[in-house]
């Protein structure tokens, strides 16, 4: 069942890429797809730091122009609203694309994934830039391998609830494959698991979000199924440092960002309650369909060729995350309260 090559070497090095390889992109025009979102705000903020001139392109249909405000009025920095299912004309060394529906309750809805993705894909043609796709461990399915490497291809139900997220980032990434070896396009791919930090959307039914939001606000924490399924969950500075080694790095991938600190959802209740409130409730409710029983990342091939792994473990991000949620639920004057 493995793939006979390994896709991580490199096939072709594209022509027109501005960044010679192994050099620190300092002062690039970089596009991040999906900025004003969760994850790529974050992205933002390391790459406005690094000093590179930074395009967020998004829609903001999960995103929020406020997690990208603070960069408002900086030369290096430069807001566009656009849907990325339409064709974009820009002039850029890098593309780091996110842009996505990525919750269960938004990613119903949108072609994005396949669309999205081409339409960045022929603008890194066009102009040599490289490409990074923040591809997800939901490519895995309801994986039959554990932990899951990269060389394992997936599980996944073709036509179920979730199959339009899943199987539109496996396009994702054929397409991806496809302009690397069809058009020379210098690629990188990302399969990101589970991630968690300050910024993330508060309602969009994410179990970490969920278990947090409702612990602050007394309400009992909803816990589907028997609670033993397994997740393993990374905060968000360490999936940004990843993304940035692997655009920089020498290596196409598919390469697994996440951490593999592995947790059942009862035990994240735990961890929740140790946090924000020992006497906050669990309710069990019926689980989704689909629902994968077991996920953890071997991150063996990150450790080696990207000299990466993560730093913040679950009970020292996630006092971090209580912090931004305790803000944004009620509001700055109580930021000090506990
Ligand atoms: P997010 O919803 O916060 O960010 C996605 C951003 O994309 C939002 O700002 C949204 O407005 C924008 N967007 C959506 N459709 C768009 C479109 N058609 N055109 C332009 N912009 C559009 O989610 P996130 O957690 O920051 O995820 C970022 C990326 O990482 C996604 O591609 C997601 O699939 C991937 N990922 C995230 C996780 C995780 O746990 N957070 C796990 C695996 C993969
Ligand atoms: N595209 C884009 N910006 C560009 C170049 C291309 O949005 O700068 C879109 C283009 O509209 C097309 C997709 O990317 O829908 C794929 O482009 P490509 O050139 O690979 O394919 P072709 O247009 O030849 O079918
Ligand atoms: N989940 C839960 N309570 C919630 C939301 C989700 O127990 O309020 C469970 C969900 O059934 C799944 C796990 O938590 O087993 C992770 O769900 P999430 O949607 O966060 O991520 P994904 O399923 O995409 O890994």
């Amino acid at each position: 069942e493995d793939p006979p090559e390994p896709y991580h070497k490199i096939v072709y090095q594209g022509s027109g890429g501005k960044i010679p390889l192994g050099l620190k992109s300092r002062g690039s025009r970089i596009v991040v797809t999906g900025g004003a979102g969760f994850v790529g705000s974050h992205l933002v903020d390391r790459l406005i730091k690094r000093g590179d001139s930074v395009i967020v392109v998004d829609n903001f249909f999960t995103g929020n122009k406020e997690n990208v405000m603070h960069h408002f009025g900086n030369p290096n920095f430069e807001l566009i609203r656009h849907d990325v299912v339409e064709p974009l004309l820009l002039e850029v060394d890098q593309i780091y694309h996110l842009a996505c529906p990525a919750s269960p309750v938004h990613y119903k809805y949108n072609p994005t994934n396949v669309v999205g993705t081409l339409n960045m894909l022929g603008l890194a043609k066009r102009v040599g830039a490289r490409f990074l796709l923040t591809s997800t461990s939901e490519v895995y399915g309801d994986p039959l391998q554990h932990p899951q490497k990269e060389t394992y291809w997936g599980n996944v139900n073709p036509i179920g609830v979730r199959s339009c997220y899943d199987e539109g980032k496996r396009t994702a990434e054929t397409l991806t494959m496809d302009y690397h070896r069809g058009a020379g396009v210098e690629v990188r791919i990302a399969r990101i698991f589970n991630t968690y930090g300050p910024r993330m959307c508060i309602d969009d039914g994410r179990v970490v979000s969920n278990l947090v939001a409702q612990a602050l606000r007394k309400e009992p924490m909803t816990v589907y199924g028997d609670g033993k399924q397994t997740r393993s969950f990374q905060f968000v500075s360490d999936l940004v440092e990843g993304l940035m080694r692997l655009m920089e790095g020498e290596h196409v991938g598919p390469f697994n960002l996440g951490n593999p600190g592995e947790f059942t959802m009862l035990e994240l209740a735990e961890v929740v309650q140790q946090t924000i409130d020992p006497n906050a409730k669990i309710e069990f409710r019926p689980n989704t369909e689909d629902d994968p029983h077991k996920r953890k990342p071997d991150i063996s091939r990150a450790k080696e060729l990207l000299g990466w792994e993560p730093k913040v473990p679950l009970r020292k991000g996630l006092p971090m995350m209580v912090k931004d949620f305790r803000q944004r639920i009620f509001g700055d004057h109580n930021k000090d309260a506990s």
